[in-house]
């Protein structure tokens, strides 16, 4: 039987409009949530990130503010402007969206953000709660597949969840949020000597690797729930995942595609973890 396919944008949709309820309640307390989003420089697929983080923004009823700098910011600058949006009570969320141009020290730059308005969830401190299991904000991709899982019923305690890839972004900090949901985890990574036995022997299968087609449906155990994160582009330019999609379904028991799968919900756990901030104040 084909794997049932995890409708992340359907999903997204329907949770964005209860954020939109939640932000009314909050405007008319005279809290509007607010996001600032800052980019420097002009990476095409950076604006367009941007822009539609802004547009779910406007869509929920939040408040936005999109901060266009040039690609010769000094640091300093980047800095004064964060220093600014920390000190500002309309704004509750800061990102800077990555990458940042060569010259600028990404983690120097993500270290100046308030931890209580670093929603994007990447500051050491945000790090350092989701390791010890304080409150704090999880990276936004993560979060999404946790609350697709969550969505379709699927209890990761007791199960092995296998999470290919090791970025600071994605795959450590899924890794935690599944052991804290009482997955026994493993994690593989371009050192890891055979991908395929790993991911076998997964129950939930999260791959965040940014390679086409990677997984394949002989390295996926039949019934698993299968979570695609990569967002790659085919050799006739089309966006696809880092799972071999139609064969995988055949094998899988869920199944996220790519588009329209974990993508909409880091925007929605985005504007989460943002209403969540102004809900704080
Ligand atoms: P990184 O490039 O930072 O990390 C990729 C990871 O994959 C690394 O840990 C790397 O291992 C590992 N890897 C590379 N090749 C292999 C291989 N052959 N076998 C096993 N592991 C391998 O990427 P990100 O974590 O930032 O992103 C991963 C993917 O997710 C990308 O396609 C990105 O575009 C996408 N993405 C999607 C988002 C969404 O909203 N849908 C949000 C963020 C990212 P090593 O550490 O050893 O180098």
């Amino acid at each position: 039987m084909s794997a049932r396919i995890i409708d992340g944008a359907g999903l997204a949709a329907r949770l964005r409009a209860g954020y939109r309820e939640r932000a009314a309640v909050l405007a008319a307390q005279g809290r509007r949530p607010g996001l600032a989003v800052i980019i420097v420089g002009d990476n095409p697929a950076s604006r367009v990130y941007v822009r539609n983080k802004v547009r779910a923004c406007e869509e929920a009823g939040f408040h936005s503010r999109l901060i266009e700098l040039p690609a010769a910011t000094t640091e300093a600058d980047l800095l004064g402007r964060l220093a600014e949006l920390n000190a500002d009570p309309a704004i509750h969320g800061i990102l800077a969206q990555l990458p940042l141009p060569a010259h600028l020290d990404s983690a120097r730059v993500i270290e100046a953000i308030a931890p209580e308005k670093d929603v994007d969830g990447f500051h050491v401190a945000s790090a350092g709660a989701l390791m010890t299991g304080l409150p704090g904000f999880a990276p936004c991709t993560p979060a999404g597949v946790m609350a697709m899982l969550a969505a379709e019923g699927i209890d990761a305690a007791g199960r092995h969840a296998v999470v290919v890839g090791r970025s600071n972004i994605v795959g450590k900090p899924m890794a935690l949020l599944l052991l804290q949901a009482g997955a026994t985890v493993t994690i593989c990574h371009s050192r890891t000597p055979d991908l395929a036995a790993m991911t076998r022997q997964a129950d939930i299968l999260v791959a965040a690797v940014g390679r086409a087609k990677l997984v394949t449906a002989d390295m996926v155990k039949p019934s698993a729930c299968v979570i695609d994160v990569g967002m790659n582009r085919d050799a006739a330019g089309r966006l696809c995942g880092d799972v071999d999609f139609e064969p995988v379904r055949e094998v899988a028991g869920w199944i996220t595609p790519v588009p329209g799968g974990v993508g909409p919900m880091t925007i929605a756990m985005l504007l989460a973890n943002t209403l969540k901030a102004a809900e704080r104040t």
